[in-house]
């Protein structure tokens, strides 16, 4: 039997066994309409504490209490299940006078997932749940599933009889608006049962706010976040949970309770298209001295050193390389040729790759003092060969010119909107401003109207992917989406993707593709086939792929007298609303492609007649899962609806992959006008799409792979953070003490004892421990250390004590933040250097690598400073060098 009957068979098994469920759900139905809905007041006692409410709301809570109660008993969710869903299915169409459909129930079910036992972290059999991604195509009534699932997790969250115990649910929503609408409606249900809900405002609300603004935000922020459920979207909540691993003080964090599950609508979205670009918090550490922050400017100075030179290198300047380096760009067929090329460096453009002649690798070494200036400069070179060729001025990023200066803004690929809060990562941005530069100042055509304003570089205090985000909830994390790709959630997460079939057979009507050969002609199309539609009153929505075409489009129409509405607003209420009424007579709507994900669009009166909703795309995405969820916008719930994309020849998937020459002649050769009909033609245009969605596919894999290392060490870089945040007194001594055992261990067991004396004679006296025996040298040390330490106290008061755990705390979280820091820039420098080494597997050794660093380096002189300063409390942070053994440094600079 082969793998792929396999899978179906697990797929309709699981199918069959969901259905069953489903039938027992529908079998309580009666039961649980016979809940008393008698709204007379009473007064009962849950959870030790009294309530006032309706004998409606007391007969629910009962139910929620029950099943926390068994649970509590060691039933699992799965026993609970039919029940606690048949209750809560009663309770919507109490509250909200909708009945969730079967194949909600259906939808919910299927997110608990498969039940399997596998051992926990600390050696226990535990039940777990396979994450799953629920497929529910648009209109289907998604945020009533939410509702489902959200309760049954809830359940499990708040089962201890201890509150000081609960986690939540997170639901992650795919605009703020959303969080707050669905939130507001769906309390309802969550109050009935005894639930608490509420949502988290995003950051975005709040720019520009006075502080008393912002200190009140910051409190409503909190409070929500301690009800059972919490809505928001995945980057608030991601923000926030990276906010909380950099305070200093446990009552500057957001999130109040500990994680407990996820639910995340269009996890496509989130788990793919937004996989690879990580959210960050720069800015320096809390709390810093004034000595470290000079050091970091001093470090941003050197760095754009780098990249001026290797700029001027690049394209030629007096006193650096007159000329410039000569290159050639290429695509991948000469890679795989292998051939050798003459000039000083070649460009592979399907693969991003760079090949420097050996030349140039010996020029760069022209005047270096040693390892870490090469790689710099090595590195800065690459970043700006990229910039040269693969980051262009209004397709990638915009000038922003004002005055005599401008800014680089960076263009949102997805949406097409200036994102003027980002910067590219890892050199990017330093290489295209030095470009840019450059260009405007040095260059053989400069025209020296502005300088370039260099965006501030802060560190990066925090940073991470949603997919690493997710992977933190300990009850695990299930989605929804409209279009899925099984295979790519199965391949980077592991998640397993269940369909729900739709209610009504979907009769959508996906028109052939239009080619064109220029995106003049194509426009004039769209613009003819609006014209046409809009004469009879048939609502179309055009999605573009840009703002830029979204304008296009918007001024052919008013050109034509077609009144429309044109979304790219900032506004998400506004554009929520916009969206809603795109299926009514006559409408018009002009929009980018996420804009109002997950509104429900319904027809107006008369428009069924008329064919429904015609969605057009004004090109292709960069995956055909994307071009799907805007075709699914059309014909929902069994409307009559259809779809065409248009392309031309000229579009930027098309231009990246397309060959010139060939491109050029069908240019010419065409009947102007007119739809390209080559059906060979079109081939290739939808190959590109494929070329496209496999590079990024690969590209995601790629960071995923290299991520593991990160999310290693920084759950357990958090983990020790948090421990100090949280410990008492008493508990913070303790750890002091953990440290220096652990600290000890490495040292007895890598060194000897003059390099041990070179590391921690300013704590103690090593020689007067030493002996023979590992083990005796390391209970000595352990033992003079202790005893040296509690020394310290002996004639203390209390509150002596007390200031003095505060004041070391603050050192302690101060000295791993600056450890993480440097740990990031550091495993961004390794990530680079491993995918540019010829070994045969740049992720082992990157893991090995990595790890090296971080337990045999970070971890021990994080622990060396952070003792340090537990012996003296007075000292300045930031004044304190680890005093290295002079053969360890040799060894450093071998390695390097
Ligand atoms: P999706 O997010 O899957 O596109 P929505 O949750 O926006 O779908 O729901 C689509 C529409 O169907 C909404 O107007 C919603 O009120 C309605 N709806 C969903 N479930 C039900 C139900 N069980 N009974 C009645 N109406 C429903």
């Amino acid at each position: 039997m082969n793998i792929l009957s396999n899978m179906d068979n697990y797929t309709n098994a699981n199918r069959q066994r969901i259905r069953n469920l489903v039938a027992r759900v529908n079998a309580l139905d009666h039961s649980c309409r016979r809940i008393t809905d008698d709204k007379s007041m009473t007064s009962f006692n849950v959870q030790g504490s009294f309530v006032r409410a309706s004998k409606e709301r007391e007969a629910f809570m009962m139910k929620t209490e029950e099943f926390r109660r068994r649970l509590r008993n060691g039933e699992s969710i799965e026993s609970i299940l039919p029940e606690a869903l048949a209750v809560v299915r009663e309770a919507t169409r109490r509250t909200l006078n909708m009945y969730p459909y079967d194949t909600q129930i259906e939808a919910a079910i299927a997110m608990i997932g498969n039940p399997y036992k596998g051992t926990n972290s600390s050696g226990e059999k535990e039940t777990y749940h396979e994450k799953i991604i629920a497929e529910m195509k648009t209109g289907e009534g998604k945020t009533l599933v939410q509702i489902l699932i959200a309760y049954l997790n809830a359940l499990v969250a708040t089962k201890d009889e201890d509150p000081s115990k609960w986690s939540n649910v997170h639901v992650m929503t795919s605009n703020d608006a959303l969080a707050k609408r669905d939130a507001t409606n769906n309390r309802k249900v969550f109050y009935l049962l005894g639930l608490s809900c509420d949502f988290v405002p995003s950051r975005r609300s709040v720019k520009g706010a006075t502080l008393q603004e912002r200190a009140i935000y910051k409190h409503r922020k909190k409070q929500a976040y301690t009800s059972d459920i919490v809505y928001a979207t995945a980057s608030t909540i991601a923000f926030d949970y990276l906010d909380d691993n950099t305070v200093v003080e446990v009552r500057d964090r957001n999130i109040t309770r500990p994680l407990g599950f996820a639910v995340v609508d269009e996890a496509d979205d989130i788990l793919i298209d937004q996989a690879t670009s990580p959210l960050k918090i720069s800015g320096n550490p809390v709390g810093l001295d004034s000595n470290y922050e000079s050091y970091l400017d001093q470090r941003e100075k050197d760095k754009r050193a780098y990249y001026k030179w290797a700029t001027e290198f690049l394209y030629g300047k007096e006193g650096v390389r007159r000329k410039g380096l000569t290159y050639k760009v290429y695509d991948q067929a000469f890679a795989n040729r292998k051939e050798t090329f003459k000039e000083e460096y070649a460009y592979i453009m399907d693969t991003g790759e760079i090949v420097l002649s050996n030349r140039i690798v010996r020029e760069i070494g022209v005047g270096v003092e040693d390892e870490a200036e090469y790689n710099a400069k090595y590195l800065a070179l690459l970043d700006c060969i990229k910039a040269r060729h693969a980051f262009l001025a209004d397709r990638e990023y915009k000038v922003q010119v004002d005055g005599d200066k401008a800014q680089i803004i960076l263009i949102d690929q997805n949406v097409g909107r200036k994102k003027y809060q980002s910067k590219y990562v890892d050199g990017m941005q330093e290489a295209i401003e030095a470009k840019e530069e450059y260009l405007e100042q040095d260059g053989p055509s400069a025209q020296k109207r502005y300088h370039i304003e260099y965006t501030e570089e802060k560190s990066v205090r925090a940073t991470c992917t949603y997919p690493d985000f997710l992977s933190i909830y300990p009850m695990g994390v299930s989605g929804m989406t409209g279009t899925s790709d099984d295979d790519e959630f199965r391949q980077l997460y592991g998640m397993e993707t269940y369909q729900v079939e739709t209610r009504k057979k979907n009769i959508r009507i996906d028109e052939e593709d239009l080619l064109f050969a220029t995106k003049k002609e194509k426009y004039d199309a769209i613009v003819k086939e609006i014209i046409d539609c809009h004469r009879i009153g048939r609502p179309v929505l055009i999605g573009t792929s840009s703002v830029e075409e979204s304008l296009v489009i918007s001024s052919l129409l008013r050109d034509n007298g077609i009144t429309h509405n044109l979304l790219n607003a900032d506004n998400e209420e506004e554009e929520n609303h916009i969206i809603e009424t795109a299926g009514l007579f006559g409408s018009v709507t002009v929009a980018t492609n996420m804009a109002g994900r997950g509104t429900d669009i319904k027809l107006g009166p008369g428009v069924r007649e008329l064919g429904g909703l015609y969605v057009i795309g004004t090109s292709r995405n960069k995956s055909s899962r994307i071009d799907l969820q805007l075709r699914g916008r059309a014909a929902r719930q069994g409307d009559p609806g259809s779809t065409r994309y248009y392309s031309s020849l000229e579009d930027d998937l098309v231009r990246e992959y397309f060959r010139g020459d060939i491109l050029e002649a069908l240019i010419a050769s065409r009947d102007t006008g007119k739809p390209i009909k080559s059906k060979k033609c079109i081939k290739l245009a939808n190959r590109c799409q494929e070329i496209k969605e496999s590079k990024d596919k690969e590209s995601r894999i790629v960071t995923e792979k290299f991520n593991k290392s990160f999310i290693r060490h920084r759950k357990i870089i958090y983990k020790e953070r948090n421990e100090v945040l949280d410990s008492t007194t008493y508990e913070f001594m303790n750890m002091i003490k953990t440290v220096m055992s652990k600290y000890v261990n490495h040292l007895v067991d890598n060194y000897d004892v003059d390099e041990i004396n070179a590391f921690i004679s300013h704590i103690v006296n090593v020689n007067s421990c030493f002996d023979k025996n590992k083990n005796k040298f390391k209970d000595n040390l352990l033992n003079a250390m202790w005893t040296n330490f509690r020394g310290l106290f002996q004639t203390r008061s209390s509150e002596e004590i007390n200031n003095y755990v505060k004041e070391v705390k603050k050192k302690f979280l101060n000295v791993m933040d600056v450890y993480w820091i440097e740990h990031i820039d550091v495993l961004n420098g390794l990530k680079l250097s491993c995918s540019l080494s010829q070994t045969d597997d740049p992720f082992k050794t990157f893991e090995y690598k990595a790890n090296d660093i971080f337990f045999d380096e970070l971890i021990p002189a994080m622990y060396n400073e952070m003792l340090t300063y537990a012996f003296n409390p007075g000292m300045k942070f930031g004044t304190y060098q680890i005093n290295y053994p002079q053969n360890i440094i040799e060894e450093r600079q071998v390695t390097l």
